[in-house]
């Protein structure tokens, strides 16, 4: 069994070999804990390279009803074998833990989205405790920040790769080609300007290659996001030098290079005008021109009435649409994004 932590001090970052831990978490409102499932690796293959490998930290879980994360990361905490492995990993498979097991995108605990919550407080709520204890325990023992989503109950994607506009050229290029190791079909450049407080903005802005990405929808374990989180971290841990050997694709032989999308504009999220029943018409990762039909919304309250016909604003793929059936006004119903400049 994991080791229990009360204090984050307790925690050796630095032991050789693989720990498993459960951080204590003390509950609001009652008496027990949180348990933060957490694996530190400290690779014991010696390391032929002059410089160590940078540290790098893979989250499952910080939306609960999302599982192809879960799964991958809590897979690897058994399967990478530190003999084999040359610096320092660190995996959480379920970063909010109480929206995990209760299949929530919120914690039911405080209601609180993990992935709004940072930089964390010290002495907030649950979420934001473990938020911060992510921002000042972890972030500083590493350079490699891996978030794993999916699009839980809310939206349906292509399995993507995704970070936001980087101002810094060097960072930036980095992070794209780490995006890349996830062999996926689309890497998504996506709006800094939907919200705030996300994982990825608080590890991008201290200068972190981080990757987030959406690996399947509808509260499910995608077999072919699974694939590509799973072998996508590997990959990083390969191109690092933590593992021998070369990165592998992820697809099969002869699939297309992965295709960077520009959706970092706020209105090419585009809300539904009213309530309705979604038909959507085009295939996730499908290419629309402008002005072509996206999708039908449905009112049931007169059968005989024509449905309100959804066109996209401009050329370029879908990249998310609204996933459930229900849609009610002001939700997000369809993305589409250009060809990114390189
Ligand atoms: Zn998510």
């Amino acid at each position: 069994m994991p080791t229990v932590v009360h204090d984050p001090s307790q925690i050796n970052f630095e032991k050789a070999g693989k720990n498993h831990y459960h951080v204590a978490f003390h509950l609001d409102g009652t008496w027990g804990y949180t348990l933060l499932p957490l694996t530190v690796i400290n690779g014991t293959r010696p390391d032929e390279a002059a410089k160590p490998p940078p540290g790098v930290v893979a989250f499952g879980g910080t939306h609960g009803n999302e599982f192809e994360g879960q799964v991958s990361v809590k897979r690897l905490c058994r399967d990478l074998d530190p003999a084999a492995l040359t610096g320092r990993v660190i995996l959480i498979p379920q970063l909010s833990p109480s929206a995990c097991t209760a299949n929530r995108r919120e914690s039911p605990l405080d209601g609180v989205n993990m992935n709004r919550a940072f930089p964390g407080k010290a002495r907030g709520t649950i979420s934001y405790r473990i938020a911060d204890f992510v921002k000042r325990f972890v972030f500083p023992y590493v350079h490699v920040v891996l978030d794993i989503h999916s699009g839980g109950m809310e939206g349906c994607f292509p399995v993507c790769t995704s970070f936001h506009p980087i101002p810094d050229p060097v960072q930036r290029q980095e992070i794209e080609l780490v995006a890349r190791l996830f062999d996926p079909p689309f890497i998504m450049l996506y709006s800094s300007a939907m919200a705030s407080g996300l994982l990825t903005d608080e590890a991008e802005a201290e200068g972190k290659v981080t990757i987030g990405g959406e690996f399947g929808y509808g509260e499910s374990v995608d077999i072919d996001g699974t694939r590509h989180a799973y072998e996508g971290i590997k990959n990083v841990l390969r191109h690092y030098g933590h593992l021998k050997g070369e990165p592998a694709l992820v697809r099969p032989p002869g699939s297309k290079g992965s295709r960077l999308v520009d959706a970092s504009r706020i209105d090419d999220y585009v809300p539904a005008p009213r309530d309705g029943v979604w038909e959507p018409v085009v295939h996730l990762g499908g290419r629309v021109e402008s002005g072509a039909l996206v999708g039908r919304l449905h009112d049931f309250s007169d059968h005989s009435s024509a449905p309100l016909e959804i066109r996209s604003a401009k050329s370029g793929w879908v990249i998310m649409r609204h996933f459930r059936a229900m849609v009610k006004k002001g939700v997000t119903l369809y993305v589409v994004a250009d060809e990114a400049q390189a």
